[in-house]
């Protein structure tokens, strides 16, 4: 598959030849189920977007049954910017319904499935995504990362997922799940790819008041000869499998022969981000989808009164895990629980916070793993406690509010990938790319 950058030069006609030839390969693969829809009407490079991102006139599900017949009246601003430059819109990638989840089995639409193995998911909620840039199906992706949702796919599937800092990418026409949490990001073949992308969707949008009054572009600095200060974590990686040790153990080694100082340092048990995470996620998930009431979106069950409508239409439209977080929400908002949990969650959040930002005090980046193992079997994580506990390594990055990408390291003995991430301060992006592509360089992991 062509490269972004590469993307970037071809004449009309062999983009629209490479457009053709890009819808045959999609539709010869059915089985992986990466696409929810494509569509190669359109001038411009064809990207790959996640269902719950709004392009103009196409449909936009958020992988749920809820949102059917649903078709967006605006674009995202990322749309636009992409346009702008010359991007456009090709298909719609599956996801776990609402971006809840880490596996893509929770879609509307059924799973998708992992390119370096069938019976693996592809990791979520950005799976789709993952697994069409994976598979040869894209040249690039966009995601949505509320808890790891952009890197935890990647890494599952062997490809570059990089989580902006809040705030830098604009959320105006991205579905809401944890509003204080997502950011769209992108998902390349490569960390220049990367960097290119980040450079046309970040930038200050007004409409969305969360948006940081900053216009910094990372790719005419780039340099991945910038020797760094990078911190390991020795005892907050013992959670994790002996595959992703093992990459961890290789990537710092590469960072050395880079001539990077490695600083180590600690991090707290990462138990109490799970606690906060799920709390602060799931309370701003229940405010976010109340919206959903079968009068102004999608599908609408018509009950014996109006009431009777928005219960039938709620319990129908919406999946289990869905359910459960929206019950799970409306409890730890609830008079009499919303100190003991949500002030709490609210409270270890800042500490995760000063945690952080004492730990940037003294060095550049961080690295880390972006789950504790490789990508699981279908059906492996079927307990929702499980899957929740398998985001540790990823969640706390979205509480901080901080950048980090995840990029692949090695592979198992089965062939599988491995990825790690690296994390940085907020708005240092141009540090963690330029981290990143020494990194990649040193590695020099293939696909294969
Ligand atoms: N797995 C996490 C969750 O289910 C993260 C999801 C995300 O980043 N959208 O909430």
């Amino acid at each position: 598959m062509i490269t972004l950058k590469e993307a970037l030069s071809l004449s009309k006609e062999e983009l629209n030849k490479f457009k053709e030839d890009l819808k045959a390969k999609i539709e010869a693969r059915p089985e992986l189920n990466a696409y929810i829809d494509v569509n190669n009407a359109g001038d411009g490079i064809p990207i790959a977007i996640k269902d719950n991102i709004q392009v103009k006139d196409w449909s936009v599900t958020s992988g749920s049954n809820i949102l059917q017949g649903y078709i967006s009246p605006y674009n995202a601003t990322v749309i636009n910017k992409m346009a702008s430059a010359g991007l456009t819109p090709f298909g719609r990638t599956n996801m776990d319904e609402f971006a809840m989840g880490s596996t893509t089995e929770s879609s509307f639409y059924g799973k998708t499935l992992n390119p370096h193995a069938e019976d693996c998911v592809p990791g979520g909620s950005s799976g789709g995504s993952a697994a069409a840039v994976a598979a040869g199906l894209a040249i690039a992706a966009l995601g949505s990362d509320t808890g790891g949702s952009i890197r935890q796919p990647a890494a599952f599937c062997g490809i570059v997922g990089m989580k902006p800092t809040y705030g830098r990418v604009s959320r105006y026409g991205l579905g809401a799940y944890a509003s204080s949490l997502d950011q769209i990001g992108p998902m390349t073949q490569n960390v220049e790819d990367a960097a290119i992308l980040y450079d046309i969707i970040s930038g200050h949008d007004d409409k969305d008041s969360t948006s940081a009054d900053m216009n910094d572009k990372v790719c005419d600095k780039l340099d991945a000869n910038r020797k760094l200060r990078i911190a390991v974590l020795p005892k907050y990686i013992e959670n994790a499998s002996k595959d992703v040790k093992n990459a961890y153990a290789k990537a710092v080694q590469a960072l050395k022969d880079l001539g990077h100082t490695i600083v180590e340092k600690e991090m707290m048990d990462a138990k109490y981000d799970i606690s906060a995470y799920y709390i602060t996620a799931t309370a701003e998930a229940s405010t976010n989808l109340a919206r959903y009431d079968g009068i102004r979106y999608g599908n609408r069950v018509v009950g014996k009164n109006l009431e009777d409508t928005f219960i039938q239409t709620r319990s129908n439209g919406f999946g289990d895990e869905v359910k459960r977080r929206i019950l799970l929400g409306n409890f730890v908002l609830s008079s009499g629980y919303y100190e003991a949990y949500y002030v709490k969650a609210q409270k270890t959040r800042h500490i995760i916070k000063d945690e952080y930002s004492k730990i940037f005090e003294d060095v550049d980046l961080i690295l880390s793993p972006v789950a504790p193992t490789v990508a699981n079997k279908f059906g492996e994580l079927s307990n929702p406690m499980d899957m929740y506990l398998s985001d540790l390594y990823t969640i706390s990055v979205n509480l901080a509010g901080l950048p980090a990408l995840a990029l692949p390291i090695s592979k198992t003995e089965n062939n599988m990938p491995v990825g790690l991430q690296l994390i940085a301060n907020a708005y240092n992006e141009q540090t963690l790319f330029d981290g990143a592509l020494g990194l990649e360089k040193q590695i020099n992991y293939t696909n294969q």
